[in-house]
């Protein structure tokens, strides 16, 4: 009989546990909630430590798994109920509803060009605006178009000029049932929203923007097509001052814990700054430079010595904005001498906490398995059972299960394919 897994979350570490099982003859349900699949990887411009274009590792990946045969993408949907029945994992899962049949859509835009509906992009941060009907992002996997009801005026436009008669905008949405083996869950990250930290001004000054945000400025596919710009006056930045651990190890506001990956695409993106407007002056304020992994620290290194990047050891308190240049000056502290100092700058990135996809502790409730207080998902052994959940035939992998890069991400999927791979042959000798 054919043994399958479901993956829930399509991100990177979901993307690649699911090509590992299908490679070794498992069927591979993935659930994700979005869109398209892709995750955070989807948004990056390029990758550090070695600056590799971030689509071109990842695009690749997408296209394998859309084509594999052993692999059923159900996107805009989420995880509903979970019975386990002799053995199997009964899984009901909800397809929202997107107004678009995916197996019927062949993405050719046409009910996007006729759409008068507008909303924010999602996929961009929230920095430039999307018809009602959209595609996430150019290489969207599967690539098909998603009504947006919130934005839909109802004109029904899209639908009579769809070719295919792929558009239904009364789609109620449906339930499906899957017999599973085993799950894997690979949620990912969300990002702290730092307006709660009133102090830095995010919300209110527009030339105070998220990693996020500067990555999506950054990429050649973004809102800007990869022009460095201030948002306040369009103009390119002469000082550019990254703040690092914002909500992160704070035992105030936030988290308290170390989000892993940001001393390094603050890095990543200081460079790029610098690579983008040569003669801006990058500064960035830090806690302490947690450069730990495989060429991490000369990374730094070179970001200092060949790009000239400015690394401050210090927390601001507070930025203020002058109204008339849309400039930004805080104090700080220097911390080796005790003396404060004014520094104005033209635009500021916070680089902030990295927590876990809200929708955890429901989705941990739904399965029967336990999430910690921040949401990550608990491993009761967490040396020598790190991809283990608290039940059985349920693993975890990626940043669900603790802050991780990327390579990190895909080392554990590939791990957790191949646990999941002896879980079910154990279970099928019983
Ligand atoms: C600004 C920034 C820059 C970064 N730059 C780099 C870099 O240069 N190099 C590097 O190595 N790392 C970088 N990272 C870290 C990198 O983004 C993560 O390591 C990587 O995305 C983790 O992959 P993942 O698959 O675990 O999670 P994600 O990429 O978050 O994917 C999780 C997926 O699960 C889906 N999902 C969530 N909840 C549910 C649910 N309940 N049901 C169904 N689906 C769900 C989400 O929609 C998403 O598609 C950066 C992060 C940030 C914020």
């Amino acid at each position: 009989m054919e043994k399958s897994v479901m993956v829930i979350g399509g991100g990177i570490a979901g993307i690649q546990a699911s090509l590992d099982l299908a490679e070794q003859g498992y069927k591979v349900h993935i659930v994700e909630k979005a869109a398209s699949i892709g995750g955070k990887m989807a948004l990056l411009d390029k990758t550090f430590p070695t600056m590799d274009c971030a689509v071109c590792i990842f695009a690749p990946k997408m296209i394998e798994t859309s084509r594999h045969h052993n692999i059923n993408i159900i996107t805009y949907s989420e995880v509903k109920a979970v019975k386990r029945e002799s053995g199997d994992f009964k899984v009901t899962v909800w397809i929202k509803p997107r107004g678009v049949d995916p197996d019927v859509c062949i993405g050719c835009s046409q009910c996007n060009q006729v759409c008068p509906g507008k909303a924010l992009d999602q996929f961009n941060e929230n920095l430039m605006e999307r018809k009602a009907i959209y595609r996430p992002f150019a290489q969207a996997v599967p690539n098909v178009f998603t009504i947006d009801y919130e934005a839909c005026i109802g004109c029904r436009a899209c639908e009579r000029v769809c070719p295919v008669n792929a558009i239904n905008v009364d789609d109620p949405g449906k339930d499906i049932e899957l017999n599973v083996d085993a799950i894997i869950l690979a949620t990912g990250l969300e990002t702290f929203d730092p307006s709660i930290i009133t102090e830095y001004g995010y919300g209110r000054f527009k030339n105070v923007i998220t990693a996020l945000e500067m990555e999506r400025m950054l990429s050649a596919t973004g809102c800007t097509k990869g022009d460095l710009i201030r948002l306040s006056d369009e103009k390119h930045p002469k000082d550019v001052t990254f703040l690092h651990c914002v909500g992160s190890r704070s035992m105030k506001e936030g988290y308290p814990y170390c989000s892993s990956v940001c001393c390094m695409h603050a890095t990543k993106e200081g460079i790029l700054v610098k690579e983008h407007i040569p003669d801006v002056n990058v500064s960035l304020f830090y806690t302490d430079i947690r450069a730990f992994g495989k060429e991490f620290r000369a990374f730094v290194n070179r970001a200092q010595d060949e790009y000239g990047l400015n690394y401050i050891r210090t927390k601001p308190a507070e930025i203020r904005e002058d109204p008339e240049t849309g400039n930004l000056h805080f104090w700080y502290e220097e911390t080796l001498t005790g003396n404060m100092v004014l520094h104005e700058t033209e635009l500021v990135i916070l680089c902030t906490a990295l927590v876990p996809s809200r929708d955890n502790a429901a989705l941990a409730e739904t399965l029967g398995v336990e999430v910690d207080e921040y949401g990550f998902f608990v491993k009761p052994d967490p040396i020598a059972a790190p991809l283990s959940t608290s039940r059985e035939g349920i693993y975890v992998c990626g940043f669900s299960q603790s802050p991780k890069d990327i390579p990190d991400a895909i080392a554990e999927a590939s791990g957790v394919a191949s646990m999941v791979g002896s879980f079910i042959e154990k279970e099928a000798t019983q």
